[in-house]
C-alpha cells in the first residue's frame, strides 16, 4: 500500500450516524436474502464488507441507495427514511454515490459527458459549471487528459477511476463501492485503491464490498463478514483478522488469505 495509507485515519465523528439500518429484511420472491440486518455507520466512517459469493453483500449496499427495496425493518440515510414514498429517491441517489464492479459508464458518451450528465439533467447544474466540476474530479483521479475520449479507449483501471469521479460530481455524502477492483487486471488494482485511499483521506464516508484485505486492514475502521444474508460479525480490522470469532469467518479467511 502506498504512503497515503498512513494518513487514512481521520477520526470518526461520534454520535453522528449517517446510516441507520435496523432489523432489516429483504426477500427476492420466497428467497430470504437479507436477514435481520442492523448496522449504524457514522460520518467519515469506512466499512469494508466481505463474505462468500451470494451472501447478500451487493443486495445490502444496493438497499442503501434504494436500487433494491427492503420489505421489513428500517433504513435511514442522513435523516431520510427509505420508504415506498418515491419522492425521496432522487435525494437519496444524490446523497449516496455508487461505484460498480463493471464501471457502468455510458459507452457512447465521452468521459466528460459521462461526468456532466447527472449534474446537468438531475441536478440542473449549468453546463459550464458541471464541466468545471467534472474537470476538477478528473484531475483528482489523475485522468483529466482523457476527458475527450470514450470509455472504450481507456483501460479498466482508468474507467473505474472515471466512474469514481462521476459519482463524486453529484457531491455525495456517502460512497458505496461494490467490488470496485475485482474486474480489473492485477496491475490496475492499485491505481483504483489509491484513489479510494485519497477519498478516505478527504473524510468521505465509505462502505466498500471488497476482498482486498490489505486495503481493509489499512483503511477500514470496521470490517464486516456476511454469510447467508446475515452480518455474522464485525470488528476493527486488527481484531477481525487476528482473532475472528465465528467458525464461518475463520473458514472464509482461511480461504482468501
Ligand atoms: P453477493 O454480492 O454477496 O455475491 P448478492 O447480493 O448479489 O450476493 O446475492 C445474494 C443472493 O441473492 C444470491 O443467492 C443471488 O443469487 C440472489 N439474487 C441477487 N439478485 C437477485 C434478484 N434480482 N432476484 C433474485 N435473486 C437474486
Ligand atoms: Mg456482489
Amino acid at each position: 500500500m502506498n504512503e497515503n495509507t498512513q494518513t487514512a485515519n481521520i477520526e470518526v465523528e461520534q454520535n453522528s450516524d449517517i446510516i441507520q439500518i435496523t432489523d432489516m429484511h429483504k426477500w427476492y420472491g420466497d428467497f430470504h436474502v437479507l436477514k435481520n440486518i442492523t448496522l449504524q455507520v457514522k460520518k467519515q466512517e469506512r466499512i469494508v464488507i466481505c463474505g462468500p459469493s451470494g451472501s447478500g453483500k451487493s443486495t445490502l449496499i444496493r438497499c442503501i441507495n434504494r436500487l433494491e427495496e427492503h420489505q421489513k425493518g428500517k433504513i435511514v440515510v442522513d435523516g431520510i427514511e427509505l420508504t415506498n414514498d418515491l419522492k425521496n429517491i432522487e435525494k437519496i441517489r444524490a446523497e449516496v454515490g455508487m461505484v460498480f464492479q463493471h464501471f457502468n459508464l455510458f459507452p457512447h458518451l465521452t468521459i466528460l459527458d459521462n461526468l456532466t450528465l447527472g449534474p446537468i439533467w438531475v441536478r440542473k447544474t449549468p453546463r459550464a459549471e458541471a464541466e468545471d466540476t467534472a474537470m476538477y474530479y478528473l484531475e483528482k483521479v489523475r485522468i483529466a487528459e482523457q476527458a475527450k475520449k470514450y470509455p472504450g479507449q481507456l483501460s479498466g483501471g482508468q474507467q473505474q477511476r472515471v466512474a469514481i469521479a462521476r459519482s463524486l460530481c453529484m457531491k455525495p455524502n456517502v460512497m458505496l463501492f461494490d467490488e470496485p477492483t475485482s474486474a480489473l487486471d492485477p496491475e490496475m488494482v492499485k491505481e483504483v485503491l489509491d484513489v479510494m485511499i485519497s477519498l478516505a483521506n478527504d473524510g468521505m464516508t465509505m462502505i466498500v464490498v471488497s476482498h482486498e484485505m490489505g486495503f481493509a486492514r489499512s483503511v477500514a475502521h470496521r470490517v464486516l463478514f456476511m454469510d447467508y444474508g446475515e452480518i455474522v460479525e464485525g470488528n476493527t480490522p486488527q481484531a477481525f483478522f487476528d482473532n475472528p470469532q465465528h467458525d464461518r469467518t475463520k473458514l472464509f479467511l482461511s480461504q482468501i488469505l
